[in-house]
């Protein structure tokens, strides 16, 4: 029953009525007199809804279409129409755990008629808690580590290119190449500096070089992207990195931007842009997908193998980019391409998003089984030998997965990496 109906004194209800012939007698036509709900507090929504850019978290009308595409509700009990309903019964999200599990997929986007955009309300209320000083432990760590060394991995910012040495590809950095470059490649943390990112990297490398492409990197220059960190409350650290990034672009000359990941894409795209930072990016797989016709002939070697593709929430969702994966994918020869229940658009998430790479130990909390385990779980059910991903945070996520859950036959692989191996048969 419906909080506050025992506050109603009056009900109306003709016996009988027949409108244009339709029957609407006794309950059908039944009207209450005024209600009021009692029992909800609207200034917690209030509180919520007016923050700059939170606004429209008080247009939610409780239709519920968000909460079965929501990935947390998955594993866990959650979704905006939830959100909303606690805030109306008390729950102020600013210091609320809830606050910290939203990935920023922007699944309940997609199907809201209300456009709540949690994608723009998650960030506004995290600022808040961030000034506050309410921040979970590993999330601070992430932040710090950033602001301290342009990376949230923690690791020196002289070291960013140290992985060119292990590269048998030239690897030019952009300050000593001394010329206009057509690509600049933005490699990105991960990449730079995670074991797995860089086995990305280095397969980027050889083959941007087998491709005789024109580019360069920026080396110990470039400071991770930010948008995580901005997407989980630290705005200020965002727009210092921003300002960093964009002043090193703009002192070299090149012709387009090639990016390792969604997360980057995005923060170039739409966020660097809103800084007055335009110019032409792509990301990997729609560079290389643009070069198919030179590519195609270089992928000699069979990749025998059932694959699966995880559609990142940044490049997928967010950019509408669901092709260029799939093109690079079935250019591979032997390669089967199968699709899982939950692809392009209603694209799982795998839990990294909007700060959940750094707030794993906390979601798992708050879920029965991390998003990474969920997702792994899936690929396993459909019989995938690969999980094909093309975003770095997602190649350690699901390989932790796919131990925990004992899918050890699983092998997760950057789309690079297997361009790669059927570049060079090592497979
Ligand atoms: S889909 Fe939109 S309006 Fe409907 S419950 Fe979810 S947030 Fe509210
Ligand atoms: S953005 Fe994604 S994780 Fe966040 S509430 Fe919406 S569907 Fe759930």
């Amino acid at each position: 029953m419906d909080a506050g109906l025992d506050k109603v004194d009056a009900i109306w209800e003709k016996e009988t009525a027949i409108i244009d012939g339709i029957d609407i007698s006794g309950p059908w036509n039944r009207m209450f007199e005024q209600r009021v709900i009692w029992e909800y507090t609207p200034e917690l929504i209030d509180k919520v809804a007016d923050l700059p850019g939170a606004e429209s978290f008080s247009w939610c009308y409780q239709c519920a279409a968000c909460v079965p595409v929501c990935p947390v509700d998955m594993v866990g009990d959650y979704g905006p129409r939830k959100l909303y309903r606690k805030a109306q019964t008390g729950t102020d999200l600013q210091s609320a755990d809830d606050l910290w599990l939203c990935t920023t997929c922007m699944n309940c986007v997609r199907v809201c008629k209300k456009v709540v955009d949690m994608v723009q309300i998650m960030p506004a209320v995290r600022e808040q808690a961030v000034l506050d000083g309410f921040v979970p432990e590993e999330l601070q760590k992430a932040f710090e580590d950033t602001a301290k060394y342009g990376n949230p991995l923690g690791q020196s910012q002289r070291k960013r290119a140290a992985w060119t040495k292990k590269s048998d590809a030239p690897v030019p950095i952009i300050k000593d190449v001394k010329r206009p470059v057509d690509v600049l490649w933005y490699v990105g943390s991960y990449p730079s500096y995670h074991p797995r990112g860089i086995d990305a990297a280095l397969a980027a490398a050889r083959i941007f070089h087998a491709l005789d492409i024109d580019y360069a990197i920026l080396g110990r220059e470039e400071k991770d992207d930010g948008d995580s960190q901005r997407l989980a409350g630290e705005n200020g650290l965002f727009e210092m990195l921003a300002e960093h990034n964009i002043s090193v672009f703009e002192k070299y000359e090149w012709e387009q931007m090639v990016v390792t990941g969604p997360h980057e894409y995005n923060a170039f795209k739409k966020e660097y842009a809103k800084l007055g930072f335009e110019r032409p990016i792509q990301h990997y797989t729609q560079f290389l997908s643009d070069h198919l016709d030179r590519l195609s002939p270089l992928l000699t070697h069979e990749v025998q193998a059932k694959v699966t593709f995880h559609d990142p929430c940044y490049l997928g969702r967010h950019h509408g980019e669901y092709d260029a994966p799939r093109a690079l994918l079935n250019a591979i020869p032997g390669l089967e391409l199968v699709e899982m229940g939950r692809c392009r658009e209603n694209g799982y998430c795998c839990g990294g998003g909007g700060g959940g790479m750094w707030l794993d130990s906390f979601t798992q909390n708050h879920t029965t089984m991390r998003l990474s385990e969920r997702r792994v779980l899936e690929a396993a059910a459909y019989g995938a030998d690969i999980l094909a991903v093309c975003c770095p945070f997602e190649v350690s996520r699901f390989e932790d997965a796919a131990k925990s859950t004992g899918n050890d036959q699983l092998r997760v692989l950057d789309i690079l990496e297997l361009l790669d191996m059927s570049m060079r048969g090592e497979i």
